[in-house]
């Protein structure tokens, strides 16, 4: 067993760390603070063969495995934690179930913009009755003629308010088995995505309203009983999250540690202190125990998709190290901690959020336990 990076990986990471240093280092608290998508540094790290990592040469992608892919959010959100969204957008979001399903037509007409860049597609999954018991969706695909109709409505979708297209999870038939999804781009008649709320973390999503929705059948990604092939590459985007919510929680790790060793408080470096030195050591702790986990996911899924379980626990343990270490981080930076000036009350928002989108820490436990038992444990109340 060798708990070290092979020398190919490791290079890789180097590369992508000296790539961010270099062009993300700066504006990386201003591009925290924006709302927006940041299209220019998407196109630049498009340039540099950051999207689309683990895809198939022959689809436009890098050839890749999902470790490169992991090792390239981490090194990026290191340096810029709002780039890594980049990473995350064209690697491991609904892009990469896209890329596992989708017809050689479709991956024509869709994946260059989005491998360029130029635009971003996102998830319909949560609907306002369809949280953590996703299979309730009610969204609809009825046939009509070679058509479909779509009518239903979705919540909370990232990048919403300014993706081109969506991949939405729609009930072409009753029950489990009739869960599939379709491509739905921004424009067509019937589909209107109202205006963008804000989450906490700064990022902004918009409803999505369906409404007679036409769309040809060619835009079909998954029929019926596709629900489990979605969610075998869900398990992908996990880790994608995983991998930010360590990272950006090391990020605050590593700007907390040089506050420690440099800021003075009764005549000595706060590090000198046994108080902050064993919050570090818990810290430095739940850090490496989280990486482990992730690296193991990630090797697990290096020619394929990721087991289900391997994902939910390395999601766990990330979303949790990620928001204790950089609330942690917080406290011992004190009032510059908690002040917009630095980049650690950002990556306090936005490990918090990861620990309820992807599927929340609570949900990740059930799955866990029915892994411990070997048993499935039915949610809904028992039927009389
Ligand atoms: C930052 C962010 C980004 C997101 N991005 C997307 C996206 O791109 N696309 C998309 O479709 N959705 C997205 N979501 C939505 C996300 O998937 C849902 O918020 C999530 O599935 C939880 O659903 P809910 O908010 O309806 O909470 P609910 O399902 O109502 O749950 C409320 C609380 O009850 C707990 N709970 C529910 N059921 C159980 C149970 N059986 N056992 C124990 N506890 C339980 C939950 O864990 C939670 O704490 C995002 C959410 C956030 C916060």
């Amino acid at each position: 067993m060798d708990f070290t990076l092979s020398e190919e990986h490791q290079a890789f990471a180097d590369s992508v760390a000296r790539f961010a240093q270099d062009k993300l280092k700066d504006g990386a608290l201003a591009r925290a603070h924006s709302p927006h998508y940041p299209w220019e540094t998407a196109a630049l790290l498009a340039q540099q063969g950051l999207l689309g990592i683990a895809f198939p040469e022959e689809d436009g992608g890098q050839g890749g495995t999902l470790m490169h892919a992991v090792l390239a959010i981490e090194q990026v959100a290191l340096v810029c934690p709002k780039s890594a969204d980049i990473v995350q957008a064209g690697n491991f979001g609904p892009i990469r179930t896209f890329v596992e399903y989708a017809t050689p037509e479709q991956k024509r007409r869709f994946l260059p913009d989005l491998l360029a860049g130029r635009k971003l597609v996102s998830l319909g999954m949560t609907e306002p009755d369809a949280g953590s018991a996703v299979t309730e969706l009610k969204t609809s695909a009825t046939p009509d003629g070679d058509d479909f109709l779509i009518n239903g409505s979705k919540v909370f979708s990232t990048h919403s308010p300014e993706a081109e297209l969506f991949l939405v999870y729609v009930r072409f038939g009753p029950g489990v088995g009739g869960i599939g999804s379709v491509l739905i781009e921004k424009g067509t008649p019937g589909f209107e995505v109202g205006q963008p709320s804000s989450f906490m973390n700064g990022e902004q999503w918009s409803q999505l309203y369906f409404e007679n929705c036409r769309i040809p059948k060619e835009n079909v990604l998954l029929g019926a009983g596709g629900f489990k092939k979605q969610i075998s590459g869900f398990n992908v985007e996990r880790l994608g999250n995983s991998a930010r919510a360590l990272a950006v929680g090391r990020h605050a790790f590593n700007t907390a540690r040089e506050h420690a060793l440099t800021r003075r408080q009764f005549g000595r470096e706060l590090c000198e202190f046994q108080g902050i030195q064993w919050r570090f050591a818990e810290m430095a702790m739940k850090l490496e125990q989280a990486q482990l986990m992730l690296y193991r996911a990630a090797m697990e899924g290096e020619h394929g998709l990721p087991s289900a379980q391997s994902t939910a626990m390395a999601k766990l343990a990330c979303n949790l190290a990620g928001w204790e270490v950089s609330n942690d981080a917080l406290q011992v930076m004190g009032g510059m901690g908690f002040s917009q000036e630095s980049l650690v009350e950002y990556c306090v928002r936005r490990t918090r959020g990861w620990m309820i989108a992807g599927g929340s820490i609570e949900i990740l436990k059930n799955r866990i336990a029915e892994g411990v038992f070997g048993k499935t444990f039915p949610q809904r109340p028992p039927k009389n």
